[in-house]
C-alpha cells in the first residue's frame, strides 16, 4: 500500500510517497509558491529529478497534480491505492501525545492551537482539507512535532512565572522536532539492541534541539513554548535572560512583533557572527580568521555541551549520544568540538570515523565511556510508519 507523508506550509507542500511496509520511497518533492504566482514543483521519482512550472492556485490543485504524476508514472493505477496521508503538525499543545486520525474534532483542536504556531497550524489545516477533498478514501492522520515530548513531567515543562499564565494562556514547554527525536532514538535502540536505554539526541540543524530520552520516552527537551528556546541556532537566540527583551524594547521602542523577528531571524549564529546563519559559512569564516565567526561557533558548541551535560545528570548516565539533522549529520568540526569538550565524561572521538557526512555510524572509539553516533533523521518515514499503523488498525 502507498502512504504519503506531507508537510504543508502556507505556500508550499512537501511530500514523500512510501510503499509500506517495505518503506521504499517511490516519489518525493515539493510544490512551491502555491497561491502567490510563479509557482512550480520539483519531483524525484525513478531516480530522476524534474522541475515543472505550473499554475498552483491552491493546495488542492497541488494534490491533484501529485496524483496525476503518480498515475502517469505508473506508481499507482488508481487513487484507491493510496491508503493513508500523514500530515506533519508543528503544535499539538497538551492535547496530543500521539499520532491521531484527522477527525473534525482533532482539526478543531489544531486550529485552536494556532496562536502558538501561527505560521504552521493554519497552513497544515489547509493541507488536510485539500488532501481529504482529493483523496476521500485515504485515511488522513496528523503527526505532531510536540507529541513525543508530552511524557515530560511538570518539573520539566513548567516555567517559573505566575502559575496563572499556565492556566490562562497554556504557557509551558512543549518542545519541537519530536518526530525526529523519536525516529533517531528508536533507531539508536535498534542499533544498541535494547530498549531500556538512556539517550541524548541532538537534532542540530538550522533549528536545533536536544532531548533526554529514557526507555524510549522523552524526559526533557531544550525547545520551549516555541522553538526559540534552548540551543543557539542558525538565526534564533535560544536561552537567555528574559529581561534582555524588555530592556531593549524600552530602549528602542520596538514592537513585540519586531522583537520576535529579531530573536528568531536575526540572532543566533547570524546575530553573533554578522556573517551567516549557515554553519558552513561560519566554518569558512573561522578558517579565514574571522573572530566573530569563532566567537559564534564557541558559544554554539558551549551551549550544546551544557545541554548534553545537564541531561547526562538528569538521566543519571547515558548509553549513547546521537547527532542528527544538517549540522549534526554533516559538520565534522562541530561534532568533534562537542565531543572533545565532553572528554571529562570519558568520551573519546574517533577522528577517522567522525570524518564523514550524512552516514549512520559510531564516531567514538571503542574505549569511549559513552558512544556517540551519527543517525540521519527521517521524519517523513516516521510519519509514514505512524500512519501505516493507524491504517492497519482502521
Ligand atoms: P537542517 O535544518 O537540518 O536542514 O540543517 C540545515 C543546516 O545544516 C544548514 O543551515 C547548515 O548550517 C548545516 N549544514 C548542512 N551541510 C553542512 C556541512 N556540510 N557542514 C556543516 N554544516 C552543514
Amino acid at each position: 500500500m502507498i502512504i504519503l507523508a506531507v508537510n504543508a506550509g502556507s505556500s508550499s507542500l512537501k511530500f514523500t510517497g512510501f510503499e509500506m511496509p517495505s518503506e521504499d520511497v517511490l516519489i518525493s518533492g515539493v510544490f512551491e509558491r502555491i497561491g502567490i504566482g510563479n509557482s512550480f514543483y520539483t519531483i524525484k521519482l525513478n531516480g530522476e529529478k524534474k522541475k515543472k512550472e505550473v499554475d498552483l492556485p491552491n493546495h488542492k490543485v497541488a494534490f491533484e497534480i501529485l496524483i496525476k504524476e503518480l498515475i502517469d508514472n505508473k506508481i499507482v493505477e488508481s487513487l484507491d491505492e493510496i491508503k493513508g496521508v500523514g500530515h506533519r503538525i508543528v503544535q499539538g499543545g497538551a492535547y496530543f501525545d500521539k499520532t491521531e486520525i484527522a477527525t473534525a474534532e482533532v482539526i478543531e483542536k489544531i486550529d485552536e492551537l494556532s496562536s502558538l504556531a501561527p505560521l504552521h497550524n493554519p497552513a497544515a489545516i489547509v493541507g488536510i482539507k485539500a488532501a481529504k477533498e482529493v483523496m476521500p478514501k485515504a485515511l488522513q492522520t496528523v503527526v505532531f512535532d510536540t507529541a513525543f515530548h508530552q511524557t515530560m513531567k511538570e518539573t520539566e515543562y513548567m516555567y517559573a512565572v505566575p502559575y496563572s499564565w499556565y492556566k490562562d494562556y497554556q504557557v509551558r514547554k512543549y518542545g519541537a522536532h519530536g518526530t525526529s527525536h523519536k525516529y533517531v532514538s528508536q533507531r539508536m535502540n535498534e542499533i544498541l539492541g535494547r530498549y531500556d536505554t538512556k539517550l541524548i539526541t541532538c537534532h542540530i540543524g538550522n533549528g536545533a534541539s536536544i532531548s533526554a530520552v529514557k526507555n524510549g520516552k522523552c524526559v526533557d527537551t531544550s525547545m520551549g513554548l516555541t522553538p526559540n528556546a534552548g540551543l543557539i541556532m542558525g538565526s534564533r537566540c535560544g536561552d537567555m535572560d528574559a529581561t534582555v527583551v524588555t530592556y531593549v524594547m524600552e530602549k528602542t521602542g520596538m514592537s513585540p512583533k519586531e522583537m520576535d523577528t529579531i530573536l528568531n531571524k536575526q540572532s543566533g549564529l547570524l546575530g553573533i557572527s554578522g556573517v551567516s546563519s549557515d554553519s558552513r559559512d561560519i566554518e569558512e569564516g573561522i578558517n579565514s580568521g574571522n573572530e566573530r565567526c569563532k566567537l559564534a561557533q564557541d558559544m554554539y558548541v558551549k551551549r550544546i555541551v551544557e545541554y548534553i551535560s545537564k541531561y547526562y545528570v538528569l538521566l543519571e548516565g547515558c548509553d549513547a549520544i546521537v547527532f542528527t539533522a544538517g549540522v549534526g549529520e554533516n559538520s565534522i568540526m562541530t561534532r568533534k568540538q562537542i565531543l572533545d569538550k565532553l572528554g571529562v565524561l570519558g568520551i573519546k572521538v574517533d577522528e577517522e570515523a567522525n570524518n564523514v557526512r550524512g552516514i549512520e555510524r559510531k564516531i567514538t572509539t571503542d574505549d569511549s565511556k559513552i558512544p556517540a553516533y551519527i543517525i540521519p533523521t527521517n521524519e517523513e518515514l516516521m510519519i509514514a510508519k505512524d500512519t501505516y499503523s493507524l491504517v492497519l488498525q482502521d
